[in-house]
């Protein structure tokens, strides 16, 4: 085994666990809530931008729309909701299914990355998600799908004018009982996937799935005035529910079931708790935290952290605010890349970036007390740490654009 890879399996050893150790979990969704829900508009009609879109923010919420660029759009309302933070999704160039593309790859390859790249121009914003037209696919055509998209939206329940405002509310209203399912509704184009490990977010989700207003016209229009009365119950629900686009939920869900959480050290004091949360996830697909769940002396406190390998120090005091409804502090990204950051025994090997750029570097204990500082510079790569015991501390480093920080774990060479 080379030295640094026992470096890395020194860091990871020697939690120092006391006598109680703080539970630390992944929420299933973003501040704890115990539902989600996503409403998408599917095709297109200018109804998103001019009546849905307007009435989602007159409530808070943010909204999803399926849109195909190969039709008539006005892409300076499209650009403008996007960059509002409501979804622009891909649902194929001109709405075609595998059925109508004769596997003609040239085909394919439009309807699918064509698509999706003209609305990443027109709108400045990437393209998470496809919703397939008429719900059609196939296995082979899902799987291509999916290779050029994180995620994508089969049908569910679709909302609209054949759904009353009680209807819709209850169909919400399932997301708490964990029994609401996204499902395909359609199979007539060969080999039809039932089931997803990409679907399996259901229990506890809502999706809507509408197309156009009333006076537009469409698939099963859904007038102005049911979806208000059904928004103005939804954010009724607003302090258990999480209302937010398709990809915003989907990435969490999916990051989520991708990540694994560890308590890697927490003080005697119990202020501070060391964590590990790292993802198998695409991290370029993904960018937002998620929530993290402490529990510790009867208290419940909430954190949202990006996933990480590198342990980080969560110190409580930092966060916590006495009668807030949610409690959150999101990690910065660490200014220099700290996995590059070599202990060998108690040697620690400064990257390149630290070791040029960083005013100072501190040892902290875990529960916070600074030890010694270095202020390193180019002629000094190594710090000799000899002096101190062995054990887990956390070192930080100061650059020009914030701070960074990780555990480390001082051990005896032998
Ligand atoms: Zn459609």
């Amino acid at each position: 085994m080379k030295p640094f890879e026992m470096l890395a399996l020194g860091i990871m050893l020697q939690a120092t666990y006391g006598a109680a150790a703080p539970t630390v979990s992944i929420a299933s969704f973003k501040h704890d809530k115990p539902a989600a829900a996503s409403f998408t508009f599917d095709d297109g009609f200018s109804s998103g931008y001019q009546t849905v879109a307007p009435l989602f923010d007159e409530f808070g919420f943010k909204a999803t729309f399926y849109i195909t660029p190969g039709g008539s759009n006005n892409w300076n309302k499209w650009k403008e909701i996007a960059q509002n933070g409501h979804e622009v999704g891909n649902h194929t160039y001109n709405h075609r299914n595998p059925n109508q593309m004769a596997g003609d790859s040239a085909v394919i390859h439009k309807q699918v990355i064509e698509s999706r790249d003209i609305i990443i121009g027109k709108t400045g914003i990437e393209v998470f998600s496809y919703a397939y037209p008429g719900c059609k696919y196939t296995v082979e055509f899902r799987d291509y799908v999916l290779q050029h998209h994180p995620i994508d939206r089969p049908c569910g329940e679709i909302y609209g004018g054949n759904y009353t405002v009680a209807q819709a509310n209850e169909l919400i209203l399932k997301a708490f009982e964990g029994t609401h399912t996204l499902r395909p509704t359609t199979a007539p184009v060969g080999e039809l996937l039932e089931t997803s490990s990409r679907w399996g977010h259901d229990p506890g989700w809502a999706c809507a799935l509408a197309h156009n207003i009333a006076d537009g016209g469409g698939f099963r229009p859904w007038p102005a005035d049911s979806l208000r009365r059904h928004l103005e119950f939804v954010k009724t629900l607003e302090e258990s529910l999480w209302v937010d686009t398709y990809i915003n939920v989907g990435l969490y869900v999916m990051e989520r079931d991708s990540a694994t959480v560890e308590v890697v050290s927490h003080s005697s004091s119990d202020v501070t708790v060391g964590v590990s949360l790292p993802s198998s996830m695409n991290a370029d697909w993904y960018t937002a935290p998620l929530t993290l769940i402490i529990e510790d002396g009867g208290e419940k406190r909430l954190y949202d952290l990006v996933p990480s390998a590198d342990p980080v120090a969560i110190k409580y005091a930092d966060t916590y605010r006495k009668g807030g409804t949610v409690n959150v502090r999101t990690s910065r990204k660490s200014p220099v890349d700290s996995k590059m950051l070599r202990l060998w025994g108690k040697r620690l090997v400064l990257p390149a970036g630290m070791q040029n750029s960083a005013r100072n570097v501190g040892i902290f204990s875990v529960d916070g007390v600074r030890i010694a500082s270095y202020r390193p510079n180019p002629k000094r790569q190594v710090i000799d740490l000899s002096h101190l015991n062995t054990g887990t501390y956390v070192l930080k480093w100061q650059m020009a654009n914030g701070w960074g920080s990780r555990l480390v774990t001082l051990y005896e060479r032998r």
